[in-house]
């Protein structure tokens, strides 16, 4: 059985009323709330074991050293990472894409190569290509989405070519919750000598993750999305990739020798991480992983999945409102009302309590392929009850009524807002 309420028990804000209100806390796809085991993991990384890393030449600092590095061995197991090296500790998964992007992009792509995205990427698959793309020529295309959701597989064969260099795509989508296919963009991709980056920040809350068995050459995913700290994310590449490449950044702790004009490169995985790293993130990164693996990511997985499956079902009985998700999606639910801007639909479920996310979820190009300018999005997770399904309803449907003339105008209009 999935003890959902000895789950909310470890939870510390969950047990409050933040100021002083209720919460129904449904923007889990935005960060997850933190178990007390990783706000003690941090407290006591500061209290008995802080110093500086792989400097030192004292028993504490030798404490911190084998602290972080264990954080990084937990993660390749995590992974099921060949070993260590792949990983490397990043701010989150924004710059773990960017460390890609700047350092193989621009030192391996040229004019007329090819950079296959795909229409549901989140901006941090976007941007850092964009930039990399104006610097070196290379072309960026991007795999159309179907009317049902999912990533149209035909065009993406047609759109793979010898110029495409690197397909890098979401693994599962933080609107639609559509969960791609990543094994078949790989084999795909791998045929025709192409790289694959996966964005899988929305991808390891809620599934194991074996990037061997994926076959993936880059993997990337943040901390703060499964119950660890902010400001801790990791990029796995393939050793012999990220062997071959040029640093990122550079400084303290990422060098062999410097001279005033050159330096060289220190080993894998520190070449990729320049000054101080974040010591107690890693560490509560690792209490995380041990927490939510402790419970199952395959529970975790289905638990917010059921609890989504029935929002939507339920959302879409309420008369003008339209969800936009698979018919196998993960806990995330994106609908809207017609008639009514998403902020105010979140403005009016937020004085019930209700947080839910709205916008256009750093997903732009999605949002035009929709023909929308936004979405409300409810997305849940392990701590998150049959109970608070019943609140957003409850809430969406006084939402309905309080705007009614809008949604009514609206629902006789053929567009839909
Ligand atoms: N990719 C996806 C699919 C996401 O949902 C997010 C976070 N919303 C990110 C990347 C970026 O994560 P972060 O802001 O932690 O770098």
């Amino acid at each position: 059985m999935f003890d959902v309420d000895k789950i909310r028990g470890d939870f510390p804000l969950l047990s409050q009323s933040p100021q002083g209100r209720r919460l129904v806390y449904l923007d889990n796809a935005a960060t997850t709330q933190k178990p007390a085991v990783v706000i003690e993991a941090i407290g006591r990384f500061y209290e008995t074991c802080n110093a500086n890393v792989h400097r030192g030449a004292y028993a504490l600092a030798e404490a911190a050293t084998e602290a972080y590095e264990r954080a990084r061995r937990r993660v390749a197991r995590f992974l099921h990472a060949p070993g260590p090296e792949g990983i490397i500790f990043t701010r989150n998964a924004t710059e773990a894409i960017n460390l890609v992007a700047y350092s193989w992009g621009l030192s391996q792509l040229k004019p007329g190569d090819e950079i296959l995205l795909t229409e549901m990427e989140h901006h941090s698959n976007l941007v850092p290509w964009h930039l990399v793309a104006a610097r070196t020529g290379a072309r960026i295309r991007a795999v159309p989405l179907r009317e049902d959701y999912e990533l149209d597989l035909e065009a993406f064969y047609r759109l793979l070519s010898a110029r495409t260099r690197l397909v890098a795509l979401v693994h599962v989508s933080n609107v639609l919750g559509t969960i791609n296919p990543v094994r078949e963009f790989v084999q795909a991709a791998h045929d025709l000598g192409a790289l694959v980056l996966v964005d899988g920040a929305q991808a390891v809350p809620h599934m194991p993750v074996d990037v061997q068995e994926l076959g993936v050459d880059f993997y990337a995913f943040s901390g703060h999305k499964i119950c660890g700290p902010t400001g801790i994310g990791v990029l796995y590449g393939r050793p012999e990739l990220l062997e071959a490449m040029p640093p990122f950044l550079g400084g303290g702790d990422m060098i062999n020798e410097v001279w005033v004009d050159r330096s060289t490169y220190a080993e894998l995985p520190h070449k990729f991480e320049a000054g101080t790293p974040h010591l107690a993130g890693a560490v509560g990164l690792e209490v995380a992983l041990d927490y939510v693996e402790g419970i199952g990511l395959d529970r975790i997985g289905a638990w917010s999945r059921r609890l989504a499956d029935r929002a939507a079902r339920e959302l879409s009985s309420i008369p003008g409102v339209r969800v936009y998700r698979p018919r196998e999606g993960s806990g995330v639910v994106s609908f809207t009302l017609a008639g009514v801007h998403a902020h105010d639909l979140a403005t009016v479920l937020d004085a019930e309590g209700v947080a839910i996310r709205a916008g256009h979820h750093c997903a732009q190009p999605l949002m035009r392929r929709l023909g929308l300018q936004a979405t409300a999005r409810a997305s849940f997770y392990l701590y998150n009850t049959e109970e608070e399904v019943e609140a957003l309803l409850e809430a969406v449907r006084k939402a309905a009524r309080l705007f009614a003339p809008l949604v009514e105008r609206a629902i006789r209009s053929p567009v839909q807002g």
